[in-house]
């Protein structure tokens, strides 16, 4: 059977739809971006539904173990469509497959490709293979972590057109022992910062007002290019793109937070007054087992200095409870510390053991009812702050960014302000006045609950 040259095999396969199923973190959300892009400037047919396409692709996500059953599940459920629906060729992508790989494709025989984080690029290449006449075999795409897109791959956006996010780097250096991301991502890499700019540019030239800077490890951009500070090196060329309103970088580690980044967020209007830092815990013994650096003093002066001096700063951080050794002494003292700091928004997480990571060896395990009890006492309190703080916006008057027509009901406006991330910290719902998507409104604030403000728009 003599080899298809690519032209027959584009030939023969250019019409083919082709279903996205997007899971995980805005940085996989990139990387679909990334895969829509390339298999549309290849020829691909895209459909908004799995059910009618003959390649259903799953990004998947491999961090905890919850993440990690949510795509096994996606990966079964959509297998299904290859018995009775058109689904002729099943790929999971993303972070489950550079983790698990060969196995994956061993444990789910419905799998036909497996493609790693190191071949998002070849994913149209990859599907060709695939749908290929005569494909015999199944096979895994593992290339070691190296792929980042620039400014030049082309992208189909998901989500608002008017904020999108702009992955910065990629991977991580450091080894919190809890995390199996540089297992999944590999050791940062950083885009340049005229690459950057570059897509800044373009994406604020399409009407994006809102970009949020998206890496592993935000606080360290640039440390691999050799450029000391990049974060304020990289902020400072993108305050200057026209057209941005908001700037809004994610994932800050609590160290290396100096003067000057501070004084960048303090004094340039177009970065968010909103810092997103995941601490991870404050017990001094716990941060040392997790291989995190700082501790409960550092952390607690460092989120008086931010707060001290960027005025009207939005605070979001994230937890993670039941890591092994975790006495009660050391959760009591995480709720008080919450309790008392008050921040705006708290993700927390259960611990979960990841092979390849240290924390797995680690002995005095808790128990996994221990741990769902203790994260719900977290978000319980944490809901009680969170709404003590958005009563306190009752009255005033705030600068929102319209979302569009509210997902609850086609009367309501939904906006956000400047506190609130796209996504993952609620909404202003607006019950007076229209406005377009995209567009900057004042609105007066009238109601509010733990993550929602309710307002009218006045000018
Ligand atoms: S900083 Fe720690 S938790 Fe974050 S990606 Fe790196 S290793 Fe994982």
């Amino acid at each position: 059977m003599t080899p298809q040259s690519s032209q027959e095999l584009r030939a023969a396969t250019r019409t083919t739809t082709i279903g996205f199923v997007n899971l995980g973190c805005s940085k996989n959300q990139v990387d679909s971006e990334v895969m829509l892009g390339a298999l549309a400037k290849d020829g691909f047919e895209l459909t908004a539904d799995p059910a009618r396409a003959e390649v259903v692709i799953i990004n998947t996500c491999g961090f905890i173990e919850e993440a990690k059953q949510e795509s096994i599940n996606a990966i079964i459920e959509h297998g299904k469509l290859k018995k009775n629906g058109t689904c002729k060729v099943l790929i999971a992508a993303g972070c489950l497959s550079q983790r698990y790989q060969g196995e994956l494709l061993k444990e789910l025989p419905e799998l036909d490709g497996v493609v790693g984080t190191g071949d998002t690029g070849r994913i149209a290449e990859i599907c060709r293979t695939l749908l290929g006449p005569g494909r015999k075999t199944r096979r895994v795409w593992a290339s070691p972590p190296p792929y980042l897109y620039d400014e030049l791959t082309p992208r189909l956006r998901l989500g608002k057109m008017h904020s999108a996010y702009v992955k910065i780097a990629e991977g991580c250096n450091r080894n919190c022992a809890f995390c199996a991301i540089p297992i999944m991502r590999g050791k940062q890499r950083s885009r340049p910062i005229e690459s950057i700019v570059a897509e800044a540019r373009t994406l604020a030239a399409e009407g994006v007002k809102e970009i949020n800077l998206i890496s592993q490890d935000t606080i360290n951009y640039g440390v691999d290019l050799g450029v000391r500070h990049g974060l304020v090196s990289l902020l400072r060329e993108l305050v200057t793109v026209n057209g941005l309103r908001w700037i809004r970088p994610f994932y800050l580690y609590p160290q290396q937070v100096t003067d000057e980044l501070i004084d960048l967020y303090a004094g340039e209007e177009k970065i968010t007054k909103y810092i997103d830092m995941p601490f991870q815990h404050i017990n001094d013994a716990v941060l040392k087992r997790m291989h995190r650096l700082g501790n409960n003093a550092h952390i607690t002066t460092l989120v008086d200095r931010l707060r001290t001096r960027i005025p009207g700063l939005s605070f979001r951080t994230a937890f993670i409870v039941g890591f092994p050794g975790e006495t009660k002494a050391a959760f009591t003292e995480l709720k008080r510390w919450l309790t008392d700091m008050e921040f705006d928004r708290v993700g927390v997480f259960l611990y979960s053991d990841e092979e390849g990571t240290s924390a797995v060896e680690l002995g005095r395990k808790i128990d996994r009812t221990v741990m769902e009890a203790r994260r719900d006492e977290l978000l319980a309190l944490q809901e009680t702050i969170s709404l003590k703080k958005s009563r306190q916006k009752i009255g005033s008057t705030i600068e929102v960014m319209v979302e569009g027509v509210s997902e609850e009901t086609d009367l309501l406006l939904a906006a956000r302000h400047e506190g609130q991330a796209p996504e993952i910290d609620g909404v202003v719902y607006l019950n007076d006045g229209t406005a377009d998507p995209g567009s900057f409104v004042k609105a007066e604030i009238t109601d509010a609950a733990a993550y929602d403000l309710v307002g009218r728009i006045v000018g």
